[in-house]
């Protein structure tokens, strides 16, 4: 299921739902053809093909998935939307290992990886599935290693590590917008500190993947572009403008 708008000229949305928040699907008109930002779970290809149609594209216009980052809700669909489309993949240099299979994802056993998966969910007030295939979908080929200052049509790549080593964002200085994919995410939806034993475990679960010194810094560098639309991967491209601009204060 999804829906679709126009956000800016040459920026539009593909918004899927029903597995954990929204997954919004940005899509560039850029020099180097239309171009996909992320591509939401494993089994949303469908869906995002649906919103491609209903935007008027044909699969075959689609020249390119960009991906922020190596969590499986941004790169579960693309091999399937790679071969779908015909599109190629590019990705930062440090996270592409992850997203092509190179480095395995490492997995929490069983009855750990349900239980995170469920706290996941009660913090966000979601149910998330805990099929295995839609946490660890099969490796992606990555065509193309992006790099921090990278020019990708009006975009510029900015590298901004924290939430994974190799996670990007893109920002057109021309049209003012950020598109930023996990950025901010635990400091909107998670807002106070974890407490008692079990929150404790996750919180140092978490810092074996996040970086939160880096996070910071990239947090820093974000909030200082200047920037009047910022576009993340779970919230609404719409409504979400003036919380995003009580956060640029916060952060910057
Ligand atoms: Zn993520
Ligand atoms: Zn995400």
């Amino acid at each position: 299921m999804s829906d679709v708008r126009e956000l800016l000229p040459g920026l539009q949305v593909i918004v899927c739902h029903g597995i954990g928040p929204e997954n919004d699907i940005y899509l560039l008109q850029t020099d180097e053809g239309l171009t996909m930002v992320d591509t939401s779970w494993l089994t949303h290809a469908g869906a995002i093909m649906e919103g491609l149609q209903a935007l008027g594209w044909r699969p075959e216009d689609l020249k390119w998935i960009v991906l922020t980052h190596a969590h499986p809700d941004h790169t579960g669909a693309a091999t399937g939307l790679a071969q779908l489309t015909g599109a190629k993949i590019a990705a930062h240099e440090l996270d592409a290992p992850v997203i092509s299979g190179e480095k395995r994802r490492w997995m929490p056993p069983r009855p750990l990886r349900n239980l995170l998966i469920q706290r996941l969910g009660e913090s966000q007030s979601i149910t998330y599935p805990t099929d295995v295939a839609l946490w660890q979908p099969p490796p992606v080929k990555v065509d193309r290693l992006l790099h921090d200052g990278d020019r990708w049509g009006g975009w510029q790549v900015i590298h901004s590590p924290g939430h994974t080593p190799g996670n990007i964002s893109l920002y057109n200085a021309a049209q003012k917008v950020l598109i930023a994919g996990n950025w901010l995410m635990a400091a909107i939806r998670q807002p106070r500190q974890p407490r008692g034993p079990l929150a404790r475990l996750i919180h140092a679960l978490a810092a074996q993947f996040v970086d939160f010194g880096e996070m910071r810094a990239s947090t820093r560098r974000l909030a200082g572009l200047d920037f009047d639309t910022l576009l993340l991967s779970h919230f609404d491209p719409v409504t979400f403008p003036p919380i995003a601009a009580q956060l640029k204060t916060r952060f910057a």
